[in-house]
């Protein structure tokens, strides 16, 4: 399937569906530019054929020259799908070499979003992670994230020490504030993503007015004749308003984590957080490592369950990494994000109107994306025909902003002069 051809300076690659576009291909190095007297022959497979089911009939073929060493392809690209545009450069009617490239075409909701890629929990040697705060962010930065949260065990203030690291430096890195709440008497784990103020401390400074509020909730479920269960619903809806007060998103972590034999939360417990659902968002995908992996079989298995019953819960999928060198977790896990906007609203919002898909990429494994299915599909373009030169640029920005952290100066004016890199990557391959 890959079809990635970094010869070629090829754009747009992601067009609005039923439009014409032309399709521009520059050629960036001597080994791939056009001979004198060759013409092309370009054929155009859209991936969905019509309900005909006649395949490669359909196939719409021309032949065309370059212009200036470069060539020019009008098509009409219909639906929401992927297309194929092979190109067969042709000597004396034999076919010489032939190369091809793909074009998505997108709906108008879609279309007019762009894709980030994120990790929204994390943690650092604030809590049991190993590296500082803004080590994490640089290494995130290198690998290709759009934007980020530290969410340390009961502790917020690491997350603002990521953003201040970097407030004295132009960075394109979306880098927003985080904790994992732990209430006192409840076992479930919460992610606050991107709230303006931290959830944690209000049980931590004054924990009898908590309890007393939580109490309250508690008699809204009085029918729910297991104490203890009603107690964790009580303390994690409020936990949740209380991170949507401040305007952060909710997260329900890792539902099928295994502690010694058995499960973290219990399934019981987990059906009625799936019942009255007080969070925003569920880690579909969590920060599981290789002897773990059946955890997100049985996330991803329980969410489709419940999809299958009619609820569409907005997801995330995140590492839970504890260490950026370590070799494991990080980068594994993370999720895509269709926003109009890096902003932390955008995003938020974004991911509760089911603009997401969780993403699995186990080194040395196949790549796997969860949600709607015509994200998935999107997804797993972006992926394989427009992360990689994304990620390219990102890699010598994270380079950059690691140099910048050890007090290299320099690295400031060149993460300055390279700002907006992606956003431009982004100007010309959207048409
Ligand atoms: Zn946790
Ligand atoms: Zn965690």
């Amino acid at each position: 399937m890959q079809s990635l051809n970094k010869y070629f300076n090829v754009f747009p690659r992601v067009v609005r569906a039923n439009s014409k576009e032309t399709i521009n291909i520059e050629p960036l190095y001597d080994n791939v530019k056009p001979s004198g007297c060759a013409k092309y022959k370009v054929t155009h497979y859209p991936v969905d054929y019509p309900a005909t089911g006649k395949g490669d009939e359909l196939e719409d073929s021309n032949i065309i020259e370059p212009i200036d060493g470069c060539l020019q392809i009008e098509r009409y690209f219909e639906g929401e799908q992927e297309h194929i545009l092979l190109i067969e450069e042709m000597v004396d009617s034999e076919v010489a070499r032939q190369v091809e490239f793909r074009v998505y075409s997108l709906e108008e909701d879609l279309f007019s979003r762009k894709p980030y890629k994120g990790d929204v929990h994390m943690h650092t040697y604030h809590s049991d992670g190993r590296e500082t705060p803004a080590y994490l962010t640089a290494a995130c930065r290198k690998i290709g994230f759009d934007f980020i949260s530290i969410t340390d065990h009961e502790k917020y203030y690491p997350s603002i020490e990521a953003q201040e690291a970097f407030e004295d430096v132009d960075v394109d890195i979306g880098i927003y504030r985080g904790e994992e709440v732990h209430p006192p008497d409840n076992i479930v784990h919460m992610v606050n993503f991107g709230g303006d103020f931290s959830v944690n401390e209000i049980f931590q400074q004054d924990e009898l007015t908590y309890k007393k509020e939580v109490s309250a909730i508690e008699k809204g479920f009085s029918h729910i004749e297991d104490e203890t269960l009603r107690r964790q619903l009580a303390s994690c809806t409020w936990c949740y308003e209380k991170i949507r007060e401040g305007g952060g998103l909710g997260i329900f972590c890792h539902p099928f984590w295994r502690i010694k034999s058995g499960y973290h939360v219990s399934t019981k417990m987990t059906e009625l957080l799936y019942e009255y659902q007080p969070f925003d968002a569920l880690e579909v995908i969590g920060g599981f490592h290789r002897h773990q992996l059946e955890s997100n079989v049985l996330q991803v298995a329980s969410y489709n369950d419940q999809r299958a019953k009619g609820k569409n819960f907005p997801i995330v999928g995140v590492s839970d990494s504890h260490g950026c060198e370590s070799g494991s977790l990080f980068g594994w896990y993370y999720t895509i994000v269709f926003a109009k906007n890096l902003t932390l609203n955008d995003l938020v919002d974004s991911i509760k109107d089911n603009y997401s898909v969780a993403m699995e990429a186990v080194e040395g494994e196949r790549t796997w994306a969860h949600g709607d299915f015509r994200l998935v599909k999107y997804a797993l373009f972006l992926e394989r025909e427009v992360f990689p030169y994304h990620d390219d640029l990102c890699k010598v920005e994270g380079e950059l902003m690691h140099e910048y952290i050890k007090g290299d100066n320099g690295a400031k004016g060149e993460l300055a002069r390279r700002k907006g890199n992606v956003s431009r990557l982004y100007n010309m391959l959207w048409a």
